[in-house]
This record gives C-alpha cells, structure tokens and sequence, in this order.
C-alpha cells in the first residue's frame, strides 16, 4: 500500500468541470480573466459563510498578508509580533515594508504562537500581533485579541491554514481586525493554483485593501492611483473552480475532523513513550495536516518510509534562525518553543478521500513502531 502524504488525485472528481470552465471563461465575450463577476461571485459567497462584512479575493495567502499589513499603515519604526515557527511570509510581510518582525515563541505542544510572550514582547512601537493557525490548531484568539485591545494594537490572524475552522463559535478569519486564508492547493480549501482572501468587518479598511491589490485603483477610475499599491490580483477561472469546489467543502474538513478523531484517539497511549498527538476535541481544530510530535522523529519517518507511508516535516529551522532574519533575531534571545516544534513535529497523511482501510493502516504502523 502506497499512501503519498500529499494526494496525487487533488482534483481528479472535478477534471472536466475545470475543462469546462476554462473554456467558458476563455471564451467568454467579455474576456475578463481577473477580477470579475466571478470573483466578485466567490467574495459573496465567503461573505456568506463566513459572516465577514467584507471578503476581498487576492493572489495568494502571501499576498493578502502584504495587503492587510499595508491596509493597516505599518512601515519603518513600527513592529508587528510574528510566530517563531510558522511560514515565512508571516515575517517577509513585515519586513517588506521596513517594519520589524518580532519573533514570540510557540507554545512546544500545540505549536502556535504563546500569547505569555507576546504580551511580553509588546512594546510601544508594537502596532500589531500576528497570530497564525498551524497544522491542526488555532491560535488561542481568546486571549490573544484580549492583549491586543489591552494594548490598542491590531490583529492580522494569519488563517491561511484554517478555512472553515471555529473556535468558541466564531469562524477562523474572523478574530482579527483582518483575517486571511490561502488557496494553496494543499490547504484546506485549495485550488489548482495560487489565491487567497483578506477578511474584514470595518470597511475602510476593506476599502484600502480592494485599492492595495490592484495598484491603489478604486475600480472605478481606471490609471487613478489613489495608494501605492501592489498587484494581488485573482483569477477568474480560479474562482469559478473554487466556487463549484466549495460545494463539498464542509464535506471534505468533516472528513479530515473524523480521520483526526481516529488518529487522536489511537495515538492517545502512545504519549508515555514519546509520540505526543494534537489535542484531541473539534473546537479550534482545523485539520490542513496532521501533526504528531515524535521523539524518535528520525527513525518513525524511516520506519513509514518503509511502509510506503509519506510524511512531512514542516520549518525544519525557525524563521529567527533562517539567515534572511537574522537581523530580526536579537543575539542572546531563544526561542526554546519554536526550536522543539522544528524539530520533533512530524505529518502524516489526511487528506480526505483517504479510505478507512488505508487510515487504519496508517495508525497500525505508527503504533506498531513504537510496541
Ligand atoms: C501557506 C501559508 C501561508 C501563505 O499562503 P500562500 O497562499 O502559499 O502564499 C501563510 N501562512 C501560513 C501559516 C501558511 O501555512
């Protein structure tokens, strides 16, 4: 048995709508392939399920990072607090406008950001935290919104991870004074390319970020730059696939929840000698991957091999000791959460038309290693 830890099949279901779609946005009379009814379709429709008054598509997670961090005003002299371990856009989209990214640590079990050192960390040039779900969990947003009204700074929630994912009955996306979410293929609610979407209820902020992705254009006036803007724009045919996708979405992340429910459940024994699963539960949870903290990484990860199970080890190297930020990384400082995340965390496959056969037999082996 052969289980790859990304699925070779992503969009196999939807082959011939995508075919279809192709030709009927390349062929459209209009010939509008960014930024039109569609997009404009699919923005209505997250609006709709994620109760967010105002949803802008974009060019990928990455770039509603850049587009809500320059919404907000920050530039030289300010800083935004950033996840140690996490993807490195969350820092790049600081730094790229001459602000500081501040490296907090995470927390060494579930792996995102620790709210203790961010509000540690928080200074009077401090203009923003920047929380990040990673893998299967939230960021405790309870807390973390709490410091941050306590402190009159912002919050970017970094939920590039985790579309369709509630914690304390509010939806991922929707904790922040800006939320984003990427469209990644292998996110959770990818697509056969790069997208993504910023999130937000004020709607000046809203206002400035339609502008920002579109080189400061307000849409009406075409060649009036209003804002110096960027070019984050998103696809036409991209959005009419992820609005025929996101038909089964709810669908596809109760499948991924139910594979983590089993997962948790049978790795729960394993923790006393060294496997250490994500907590188990469904509120906060959103299961992009699936990641176990091992021991033993090293020789579980040969042990699958073996068995023809593929996995994944995510930031290998924390961003403060990746050499692009090692200006961002004060000399003496560590980062003792983020270094054991680099390097026990371990993925293993759960992509959601895994079978039970090959779920069960993903777990038999896991367990079988450590008997
Ligand atoms: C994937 C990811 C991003 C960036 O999204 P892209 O669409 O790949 O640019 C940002 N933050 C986190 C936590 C991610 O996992």
């Amino acid at each position: 048995m052969t289980i790859p830890f990304f699925p070779p099949d992503l969009f196999e279901q939807d082959r011939q709508t995508f075919k279809d779609l192709l030709y009927e946005v390349g062929t459209d009379p209009e010939q509008r392939f960014i930024l039109g009814r569609r997009t404009a379709a699919l923005e209505a429709e997250l609006r709709l399920t994620t109760g967010a008054g105002h949803v802008i598509a974009c060019s990928s997670g990455t770039g509603g990072l850049n587009l809500a961090v320059q919404a907000l005003g920050i530039g030289p002299g300010d800083e935004v607090i950033v996840p140690a371990f996490c993807c490195q856009p969350v820092a790049s989209s600081v730094a790229n406008l001459g602000a500081t990214p501040v490296f907090a640590d995470v927390d060494p079990h579930t792996m995102v950001i620790d709210p203790d050192d961010v509000e540690r960390l928080i200074s009077e040039r401090t203009r923003a935290i920047m929380p990040a779900h990673v893998f299967s969990i939230m960021a405790d947003m309870p807390r973390l919104t709490k410091i941050a009204r306590g402190h009159g700074v912002k919050v970017i929630e970094d939920a590039a991870v985790a579309e369709g994912a509630v914690l304390d009955g509010v939806p991922s996306g929707r904790w922040g004074d800006l939320g984003v979410f990427s469209f990644f293929q292998v996110k959770a609610f990818g697509t056969a390319g790069e997208g993504g979407v910023v999130l937000t209820d004020d709607p000046g902020l809203a206002e400035r970020v339609r502008m920002l992705r579109n080189h400061g254009q307000d849409g009406v006036h075409r060649f009036v730059h209003h804002h110096i803007g960027q070019n984050s724009r998103f696809d036409e045919i991209l959005a009419a696939f992820q609005l025929h996708r996101h038909a089964g979405f709810e669908d596809r992340l109760e499948r991924r929840a139910r594979i983590a429910d089993y997962y948790t459940e049978r790795f729960a024994p394993l923790a006393e000698r060294g496997l250490l699963a994500p907590p188990a539960g469904r509120d906060g949870r959103c299961y992009y991957v699936y990641s176990l903290l091992a021991r033993r990484r090293g020789d579980l990860r040969a042990w699958l091999t073996e068995q023809e199970i593929g996995t994944h080890v995510y930031y290998p190297v924390p961003l403060p000791g990746q050499p692009a930020f090692a200006r961002y990384a004060p000399e003496g400082r560590e980062w003792p959460g983020a270094r054991y995340a680099s390097d026990h965390n371990l993925a293993i496959p759960i992509w959601p038309h895994l079978t039970d056969a090959q779920v069960e037999y993903v777990a038999d082996s896991i367990c079988e290693f450590y008997a």
